[in-house]
């Protein structure tokens, strides 16, 4: 009996467009023997569409669509599409679901949730590790009480900013100092990060920050080294080898990730002995302070002085078969095919436990 494997991609977030990439991605690269896909499309402006196929060459994300149009279902609908007879598991229309989702409404716990009250399997990590590691502040408040390395940071929300803009860039100026960056508390992919080196080029960050977020975190900026570990388990999670960000640009923005390229990635990191234990030791940590299942890629800063610092970690990383979480996989011996396959594995095995 094939699997019957639900893609839930696109979203209602910035990161819309790589969500797709991925979606192509994972069906192209999916054992259709092993398993069925079950296209479900949700659109920038929130439209859950149920398909029958993938279709749409990568080069052309915008214009991916579903064969044979879709139906559009209410998030909550679903239900009744997926279990038409309600307790027959024999009528079942689809039996695990990968989000392939980034961002808010898809990596932050929400749809999470929404699968819970399913009571379907899904890839990933569940409501209270998405929604901590989609929050960077709530994300460096349990690091922090892990105890993790990370940068000094500092939050406001919009309406404190508002009551006191310059009493918000005195404190940052006083707490951190400059060069500092200014991010939505809430986001990924770089989406509104900004580095400052001035009053006023803070002051222009956090306008473009609070675009995207009520929330918005201030972190000392550190010159180090970017290296990432990917993780994967669920109670006994293993770690990647390390691979290293080499951008080319100020640093590692949107349009370095996306568009431009030329960002090099060197895998296995040119890191010593100990350097890489204390990351997978701290990519760990991080991993059960926030309580993850299945997948989590670390982001750490390394100084050359040789001091780690977790700077986050990403409960949905990219997942294109160009990205570091898949490609540090490769380069531990397991391929992208056999990443997906584990990562339905263990989705089911978490959701056996659960009952
Ligand atoms: P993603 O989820 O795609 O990894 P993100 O939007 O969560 O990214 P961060 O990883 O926090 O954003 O930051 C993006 C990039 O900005 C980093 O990869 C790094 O290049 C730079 N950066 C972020 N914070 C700092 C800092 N405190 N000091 C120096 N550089 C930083
Ligand atoms: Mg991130
Ligand atoms: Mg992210
Ligand atoms: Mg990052």
């Amino acid at each position: 009996m094939k699997v019957k494997l639900g893609l839930l991609y696109g979203g209602k977030s910035a990161e819309h467009k790589v969500s797709l990439q991925t979606a192509l991605a994972v069906n192209k690269a999916i054992d259709h023997e092993k398993y069925d896909i079950h296209p479900i499309y949700i659109s920038e402006q929130g439209e859950w569409v149920r398909g029958n196929q993938l279709t749409g060459p990568v080069q052309e994300v915008q214009k991916l669509e579903l064969k044979d149009g879709g139906n559009t279902i209410s998030p909550v609908a679903l239900n009744n599409e997926i279990f038409p007879a309600h307790g027959d598991k024999s009528d079942q229309t689809i039996d695990v679901i990968f989000p392939l989702l980034h961002g808010p409404n898809g990596e932050d716990g929400t749809v999470q949730g929404l699968l819970e009250l399913m009571n379907i399997p899904y890839v990933g990590n569940g409501v209270l590790a998405s929604a901590a590691g989609m929050d960077k502040v709530v994300m460096k408040n349990i690091f922090a009480q892990a105890g993790l390395d990370q940068v000094k940071y500092v939050s406001f929300i919009r309406s404190e900013w508002e009551a006191d803009q310059t009493k918000t860039y005195e404190k940052i100026e006083e707490a951190l100092g400059y060069p500092c960056f200014v991010k939505p508390a809430n986001l990924g992919s770089s989406v509104g990060i900004n580095k400052c080196t001035d009053r006023a080029s803070l002051e222009k960050a956090f306008e473009e920050a609070f675009i995207f977020d009520r929330k918005v975190i201030v972190e000392e900026g550190i010159i180090a080294r970017e290296v990432e570990i990917a993780v994967l388990g669920n109670d006994h999670p293993e770690c990647s080898v390390a691979g290293e960000i080499v951008p080319k640009k100020e640093f590692y923005d949107y349009k370095a990730k996306y568009e431009d390229g030329d960002t090099a990635m060197i895998i296995p990191a040119e890191v010593t002995e100990e350097e890489y234990e204390v990351m997978k030791d701290m990519a760990i940590r991080a991993f059960k302070a926030l309580d993850c299942a299945g997948l989590v890629r670390a982001d750490f800063f390394l100084t050359k002085e040789g001091r780690v610092v977790i700077n986050e970690v990403n409960t949905m990383p990219g997942f294109t078969p160009f990205s570091m979480f898949p490609l540090l996989w490769q380069h531990t011996g397991v391929s992208y095919p056999e990443l997906i396959e584990k990562l339905v594995n263990l989705a089911i095995e978490r959701h056996n436990e659960k009952q």
